[in-house]
């Protein structure tokens, strides 16, 4: 693998908007995505036998065990398509996946380039997260205040039926931003010490804004002005 290469961690809390920079993101720069959160539910719906063992996490809104995740990126990045580039999304999400994505990395050759924060309050989560949903066909996001299908419950782009994760309820959401803010937010220090962090603000804008923002870091001669 070559050093020049997009090798991003997106980090934020559940609703920040990370799955959807990421679409973004992975179109303009032709990196592959790498979401464990898209990967498990879907190892979770095809009934594997990762899917198995990581469910209960799941529907607890608890973080599976390390060993698992990691396994499930090493098996996606060191794949052929992943060469020209990737963008990891919901993972790392405590200090030993971030450390051990570093050993990771360097036993098949590169390094992180970026690590984008999509910083939105929590506040801000909660909303956003009680109106997300989803289309069950082709899993494009929708939200029902700020972004609401034309067709109640139907998706824009296939006709699939719209749904809310199961994760998103409000028990589980709770424990799931409990976890961001005591697994996950150590992950900026960390970041922030290995001068790989930027900052986005990701609140009190449209998801279009916030992609500015995110591509001009990218863009080597925006980002180095
Ligand atoms: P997400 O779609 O990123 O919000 O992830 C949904 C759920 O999948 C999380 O609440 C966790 O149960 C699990 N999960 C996703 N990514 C990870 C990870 N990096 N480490 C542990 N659990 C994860």
């Amino acid at each position: 693998m070559g050093e020049a290469e997009l090798h991003i961690v997106l980090l934020g809390g559940p609703g920040s908007g990370k799955g959807t920079q990421a679409v973004h993101l992975v179109k303009r720069f032709g990196l592959v995505h790498i979401s464990t959160g898209e990967i498990l539910r879907a190892a979770v719906a095809a009934g594997t036998a990762v899917g198995r063992e990581a469910q209960h996490f799941m529907d607890a809104g608890e973080l599976v065990p390390d060993e698992l995740v990691i396994r499930l990126v090493r098996e996606r990045v060191v794949q052929p398509d992943a060469q020209r580039g990737f963008l990891l999304d919901g993972f790392p999400r405590t200090l030993s996946q971030a450390e051990r994505l570093d050993v990771m990395l360097l036993d098949v050759g590169c390094t992180l380039s970026h690590a984008i924060l999509l910083d939105v309050p929590e506040e801000e989560l909660i909303v956003r997260l009680a109106g997300r949903r989803l289309c069950r066909m082709c899993a494009r996001g929708y939200h029902l205040r700020f972004n609401p299908p034309v067709l109640q419950g139907v998706c824009d782009r296939c006709g699939g039926e719209l749904y809310q994760r199961d994760d998103d309820n409000e028990a589980t959401v709770s424990n799931r931003l409990a976890v961001y803010r005591e697994q996950t937010e150590p992950l900026i220090d960390y970041y922030e010490r290995s001068g790989l962090l930027r900052r986005v603000a990701g609140a009190d804008r449209g998801p279009d804004e916030v992609f500015l923002c995110v591509e001009q870091i990218l863009t080597p001669a925006a980002g180095a002005a």
